[in-house]
């Protein structure tokens, strides 16, 4: 059957980058967001286009294709995302951490992927609020820095500029299933037929997917922020990773010199939450900084004083430099996971298109709508899809239960 309407649920950077390439295949679409686009993780994320630790196989293979796309995407889209060819860094400040860091580099060099150690006087180069005592990092030319929700808002005006019917504040209650086939959603505005339908509604996708009897292995994970008022006169050039994110990371765990010991922090344990430590910065400015990571029973959009002053921690530590600096504003995110950290991308029912469970939406979300866009179109995806099907196993994510990736 040739599909020629589609309803999109979800307004995030998946959702957004489907409607604007269904748009331009001529594609009758209508996007709902719940509130406004970019609302969800995509609006809250600072902006890492990270391709540094990304797991052999689809991971790599998305991300460095998603780096590409956004060589066109700058040109391409309506309203500037303040895309940077930035490069990232993980710094180190033990010789200890310094011995893993450096396997790390020539493991993934090996592979013959972008990545190069850099020294001390380099980091403090580019980095420049960043301890003196900086020993090194790993540095991956590849990655890059956008403003997320300004992306988001290009690809939903691109996608209105192509004919798209962009409805904010509509909700979806339920996706509408007749004999095998999806035939469109229930809104808040009433019944919507359609030939297809995306579900790209990011953490809370699980919710709508059980309307039709799908299990969606996908959870909840918060995420807080911190964001300084511009300082431009401080220059933050790369994305930056501090020590404490390489646990997190299975290319860091599965080394063999691996020693979690030496990039813990005592508060992490104390507090039961851990660190994503992390800083960029955008074009007018401000510093984001970040992240502590926890898992909230239901999705919770609000950062708490614990998830602050953990977030802090490292950042004061770390970066002297900022010690002074006013904060302007602090938020918190909900970044959707799978247990495998690769998303999942698929038709499990006829006429349903799962755009779901993105850790890393910024390199996988432009080409997550340009996937689902071959899908519907019935053409060959531009990327292997087998890693990434809905009926693999995958665990059923637990309520405080960490995820690595
Ligand atoms: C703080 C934080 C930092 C992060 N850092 C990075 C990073 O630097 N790089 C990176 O690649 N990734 C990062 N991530 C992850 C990244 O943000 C996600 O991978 C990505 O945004 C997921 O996009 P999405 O479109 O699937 O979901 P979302 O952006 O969450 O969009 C889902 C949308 O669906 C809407 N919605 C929900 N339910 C309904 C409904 N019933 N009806 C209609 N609409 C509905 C929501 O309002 C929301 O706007 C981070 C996440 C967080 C929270």
């Amino acid at each position: 059957m040739s599909i020629e309407k589609i309803a999109i649920v979800g307004g995030g950077i998946v959702g957004t980058a489907c409607a604007y390439y269904l748009a331009r295949e001529g594609k009758q679409v209508t996007l709902f967001e719940e509130t406004v686009i970019a609302h969800g993780a995509s609006g809250r994320n600072p902006g890492f286009v990270w391709l540094h630790t990304r797991n052999p196989g689809f991971g790599r293979e998305v991300s460095l294709a998603g780096r590409e796309l956004y060589d066109t995407l700058k040109d391409e889209l309506p309203l500037d995302f303040e895309f940077r060819a930035s490069g990232g860094i993980i710094f180190y400040t033990t010789e200890e951490q310094g011995e893993i860091v450096r396997e790390f580099v020539s493991t993934v060099q090996a592979d013959g992927y972008p990545m190069e150690h850099i020294d001390g006087a380099e980091v403090r180069r580019m980095v420049q609020p960043i301890r003196q005592d900086v020993l090194g990092a790993s540095y991956c030319p590849a990655d890059a820095c956008i403003n997320t929700p300004l992306l988001v808002r290009s690809f939903a005006e691109g996608a209105r500029q192509a004919g798209a019917d962009i409805r904010e504040g509509v909700a979806v209650h339920s996706i509408i299933q007749e004999g095998d086939r999806v035939v469109g959603v229930e809104t808040a505005e009433g019944r919507f037929e359609a030939d297809a339908v995306v579900l790209g509604a990011g953490a809370w996708a699980r919710k709508l997917a059980d309307t039709v009897g799908i299990q969606l292995g996908v959870g909840g994970e918060r995420l807080q922020v911190a964001a300084t008022v511009p300082v431009p006169e401080i220059k933050v050039e790369p994305l930056v990773y501090g020590p404490l994110v390489t646990k997190q990371y299975r290319l860091f765990r599965d080394l063999p010199s691996w020693n979690a010991d030496h990039f813990t922090e005592p508060y992490e344990d104390e507090a039961n939450i851990e660190v994503l430590e992390l800083m960029s910065q955008r074009k007018n400015g401000e510093i984001l900084m970040g992240c502590a990571m926890d898992y909230p029973d239901e999705i919770d959009l609000r950062p708490t004083v614990e998830g602050l002053a953990r977030s802090l921690q490292s950042i004061v530590q770390d970066f002297p430099g900022l010690r002074g600096v006013a904060v302007d504003r602090v938020w918190a995110g909900v970044l959707p996971f799978t247990s495998d950290t690769a998303p999942i991308i698929d038709e499990p029912i006829p006429g349903l298109f799962l755009g779901s469970g993105h850790v890393y939406g910024n390199a996988a979300g432009p080409m997550t709508g340009k996937l689902i866009t071959s899908l519907v179109l019935g053409r060959e995806p531009e990327i292997d899809l087998e890693e990434v099907r809905f009926d693999r196993a995958l665990e059923m994510p637990g309520s405080g239960v960490a995820v690595r990736w």
